[in-house]
């Protein structure tokens, strides 16, 4: 019989339904630790109620070609179905399975009710001895699971209807059953797991379901506060811990509630031994659809550790910068110290070189002297080595004129270069930027390093710098620089060492040479630091060529020979110099511009081309010529141009070396306009042709100028120098170095004393120390400027024995114009001098105030121009006076007086409508009335500006 026939309706039967009850009350308290205790009485209940012998439960395996007893149950005496559980094989009862596959149940009321198919089962009724038995399959959402087997081993049974019924119920039960606790152990063991996680976590986990109450949390959380995890879960803060922590974990709690979304802060709050922690909150809030928060899930690191090694070690940085600073400190006041002295003894073997001296002391001195020098760059390195070795060298970023730089660094070196009879010039090339931002003195420091070597390794030949731009990029240009010699050179085995610190090629370059070996290092470092590389081609016996490059940033230049440029168009110029480099020198700076650069290397090719350009466009207008020719001398060659008719009027300009200067005055006889030192400079260049074209007007008797000139003409015009300097042997070594060139200067001992004589006196340049007492050089420097206004600008140039990184800068931002460092070497201090005395016409300074205002004297007045004239002139010559007798005013403080002369001034400048004096007068008397001292200083300032 199979689970297709019909049976007779048993249900009615109450003791079938009580089994099936008394099962579901069982079942009802089944869990997954008492299910297989539970599950065996329930199968006896069922034995015993139906007279079986044994019951038996098989559930597939994983794999499904295994099935495993996992319950049963036999009589009593009887032996169970299997002895031992293991895994048996699915088809080792082929007609079995497929019929399970297929119906509710299959009945077997006799081993003969087997069909013939059923091979094996018929075997195994044999073997076992079974008589009759009911296989009912069992199935979770319609799979098969497994199948309960119902056996008797002492009869047949024709099994009915109600029973089969009753049997398939509680067959239904028990998988159910058991498909429930295996869901439920899966979720327990994710639970499990989870929890497993939660409470070994080092780190603190809470959930919150509002900003007072927790949900969940974990061990460590509740560790922290000495408590378990029941005593925090679903309950209120204030209820579980004192007033203060309740308060502060509120407090966080609320405040990460409001930001409603992920978000962290820092906790200090007391842990159960009552010790101050600080922890790290991280909270993230879980929402419902509606947006609201259903619970901040909050996590916790202590970092009250990380914490105090943060502080520790930000502590020990801050204690290792300030030894790092007073090192450097101490290092720079050792060469402030050091240099001080050095200036002293500098300064005082420049003033003895000026006496009268045997050769013998003229010798002496000129060894002493170099050997403070050296000194001085011995002190300077080591401070820039130690610097560069503690990190601290830092670039500045100031605009400079990079040309300026490259000439001024060829130029300072050029006598020592004549001196050994060495040709030194400059080419740069028509790309390279005139402004930049960057570090002037480091750049100039590298080169004059180079430079000064390849002087110092050559005997005989040239030094040539050439710079070229190898591109720009987002506003930064990428410059070459080229130091190239006729040299010594460097053996090959020495090239890779020179760049490292206290390295000479060889021992004998010490002995011959002299230096410390820290030059290139140096240079190495500040060439890295500016972005670029430094090299070395050289060839033993050769010469050499150091190369670096660096990386500047472009500022928008306005280029101030760009009007003169466009005067030149037409010009032809014939440079005549023997040697190649120097005729690319000029050339170079003529680049890009309108006018022809014709080149001759000796005399004979010079009027070869003057000929052959006479009745041409490219007839030559000016001849720039080598002082030496080879076949000529420049007098020579001149004089031969004179000669002819249609050359008479070429300008000639001698290019003459540093050493030749004495013979400017020579040169004007010759029939030479203009002379020009060697390496020539583009703006000398510039300055040089305009004025010999005519563009530039000069006094009659600088007829030939050059930089050089101002020295020759011994000081024709008188500057006026004020010295701002407290240190008197500074003072005194300044002051003689003056006077051999027959020049004076005011003297202020302190800031406030130098404000006070630049208020009242006009100075073409004033040297400031930086350092002094009362007030120092950089405030009185931004003081001057203040006073000053855009009216007026006197030229400040900066003294110091400072060498530390950031004067320069400090010197430009308080207002300076230029820096000088001590000891002052004298060529320098007349270059900067010269370079800064204005000229001042003999007759009346105050023409401009005649013609600026007769005209409405004239029309307010109805005078005629010529009486207009007189009135006016005869005023200007009271005005001296009367400022002088302001200027006692203001420094005697007697505002009375001040107040009567500038009611005076007053009065007089509105009768002669000079408006713009009359209105400084206006609110100069109310200041003097007022007795407002600054304000008094500042008008008398703004009125001797106009009065100019
Ligand atoms: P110093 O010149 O003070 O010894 P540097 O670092 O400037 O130190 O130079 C290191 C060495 O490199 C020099 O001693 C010299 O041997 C070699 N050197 C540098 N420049 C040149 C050069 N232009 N020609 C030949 N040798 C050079």
């Amino acid at each position: 019989m199979d689970g297709k026939d019909n049976f007779t309706d048993f249900t009615s039967d109450s003791a079938g339904l009580k089994l099936i009850h008394n099962v579901f009350l069982r079942l009802l308290n089944v869990d997954s630790l008492n299910y297989q205790a539970e599950s065996k009485k329930i199968l006896e209940e069922i034995g015993i109620f139906f007279d079986l012998d044994r019951i038996f439960i098989y559930y597939f395996s994983t794999d499904p070609t295994f099935m495993e007893i996992e319950s049963q149950w036999s009589k009593e005496r009887l032996r169970p179905k299997r002895e031992t559980q293991e895994k048996e094989i699915v088809y080792a009862l082929p007609w079995l399975m497929r019929s399970i596959n297929n119906n509710d149940f299959i009945a077997i009321n006799s081993k003969e009710g087997l069909p013939d198919e059923a091979v094996f089962e018929a075997e195994v009724f044999e073997t076992e001895g079974i008589k009759a038995s009911l296989t009912i399959p069992l199935k979770d959402q319609n799979k098969l699971i497994g199948f309960i087997g119902y056996e008797s081993l002492s009869k047949s049974i024709i099994w009915d209807k109600k029973q089969v019924e009753i049997l398939r119920e509680v067959s239904i039960l028990l998988s159910s059953i058991r498909t429930r606790i295996i869901k439920e152990k899966a979720y327990q063991s994710i639970i499990n797991g989870q929890a497993l996680l939660l409470n070994n976590s080092q780190s603190q986990i809470w959930a919150l379901s509002n900003a007072n109450s927790y949900e969940s949390v974990n061990e460590a959380h509740a560790a922290f506060f000495g408590k378990r995890k029941e005593e925090l879960e679903y309950q209120d803060l204030y209820d579980i811990f004192d007033i203060d922590t309740a308060n502060k974990l509120s407090q966080v709690n609320w405040e990460l509630f409001e930001k409603n979304e992920p978000a962290e802060r820092e906790l200090e709050i007391k842990n159960f031994q009552g010790e101050n922690r600080l922890l790290r909150v991280k909270s993230k809030p879980q929402k419902e659809i509606t947006g609201n928060i259903r619970y901040l899930i909050c996590t916790a690191e202590d970092i009250t550790e990380q914490r105090k090694a943060e502080t520790e070690l930000h502590k020990a940085k801050e204690q290792a910068e300030a030894a790092n600073i007073a090192k450097s400190q101490f290092l720079a006041n050792m060469s402030h110290e050091i240099r001080t002295p050095i200036n002293g003894i500098f300064g005082f073997l420049e003033l003895l070189q000026l006496t009268p001296l045997s050769l013998k002391q003229e010798e002496f001195i000129r060894e002493a002297k170099s050997a403070s020098e050296i000194l001085l760059y011995l002190i300077s390195d080591i401070l820039d080595f130690s610097k560069i070795e503690a990190k601290r060298l830092r670039m500045e970023e100031i605009r400079f004129n990079l040309r300026m730089i490259i000439e001024d660094a060829a130029s300072l070196l050029a006598p020592k270069a004549a001196e050994k009879g060495l040709e030194i010039y400059t080419i740069i090339k028509s790309g390279v930027p005139e402004e930049v931002i960057g570090d002037p003195s480091r750049l100039r420091q590298v080169l004059n390093n180079l430079i000064s070597n390849a002087i110092k390794f050559t005997k005989e030949g040239e030094i040539s710098v050439t710079v070229d731009c190898l591109g720009e990029k987002k506003g930064i240009a990428c410059l070459s620089f080229e130091v190239r010699d006729t040299g010594i050179g460097i053996r090959e085995e020495h090239i890779h060492t020179i760049f490292q610190s206290f390295s000479q090629a060889d021992a004998s370059t010490t002995r011959e040479y002299g230096g410390t070996g820290l030059g290139l290092a140096i240079s190495n470092e500040l060439v890295k630091i500016m972005g670029g590389k430094i090299s070395v081609h050289s060839i033993y016996g050769e010469g050499s060529t150091f190369k670096f490059n660096v990386k500047l940033k472009l500022t928008k230049e306005i280029s101030e020979h760009h009007l003169m440029f466009k005067k030149l168009e037409g010009i032809n110029i014939l440079i005549v110099a023997n040697n190649e480099n120097n005729r690319k020198s000029m050339s170079a700076c003529l680049e890009g511009i309108d006018l022809k650069v014709f080149e001759a290397k000796d005399g004979a090719s010079a009027i070869t081309t003057i000929f052959s350009t006479t009745n041409t466009k490219d007839k030559i207008s000016i001849a720039i010529i080598d002082y030496q020719l080879p076949d000529m001398s420049a007098y020579e060659l001149a004089e031969t141009i004179k000669t002819i008719t249609s050359a008479k009027d070429i300008k000639l300009i001698l290019l003459t070396s540093v050493t030749q200067k004495g013979d400017a005055h020579m040169t004007k006889e010759y029939g030479f306009s203009s002379y020009l030192a060697k390496p020539v400079r583009k703006h000398d260049l510039f300055g040089c042709i305009s004025l010999v074209l005519g563009l530039t007007k000069q006094d009659e008797e600088q007829k030939v100028v050059t930089t050089h000139s101002v020295k020759e003409v011994k000081n024709p015009l008188k500057p006026r120098i004020l010295l701002v300097e407290d240190n008197e042997m500074n003072r005194k070594i300044l002051i003689s170095i003056l006077k051999t060139r027959d020049m004076t200067c005011d003297v202020a001992v302190n800031g406030s004393e130098a404000l006070k004589a630049v208020s009242e006196k006009d100075y073409d340049v004033v040297f400031m120390d930086c350092q002094m007492p009362v007030m120092d050089g950089y405030e009185c420097t931004s003081k001057i400027r203040g006073l000053e206004g855009n009216k007026k600008h006197t030229t400040i140039i900066a003294i110091t024995a400072n060498a530390m990184e950031g004067d320069y800068a400090k010197c430009i931002e308080a207002g300076m114009d230029d820096y000088i460092s001590k000891p002052i070497h004298s060529d320098i201090l007349f270059n900067m001098i010269a370079a800064n005395t204005k000229e001042r016409a003999d007759q009346n300074t105050y023409n401009g105030i005649i013609n600026d205002n007769i005209d409405n004297l004239v029309k307010d007045t109805g005078l005629n121009k010529e009486d207009a004239r007189e009135i006016l002139e005869d005023y200007i010559k009271c005005l001296p006076d009367l400022l002088l007798g302001v200027r006692d005013a203001i420094y005697n403080k007697d505002f009375h007086k001040l107040a009567a002369l500038t009611h005076e001034l007053k009065g007089s400048s509105g009768n002669l409508r000079i408006s713009s004096l009359y209105e400084l007068a206006i609110e100069f008397e109310t200041a003097a009335k007022k007795e407002e001292i600054d304000e008094c200083i500042r008008l008398f300032t703004q009125i001797k500006v106009l009065c100019k």
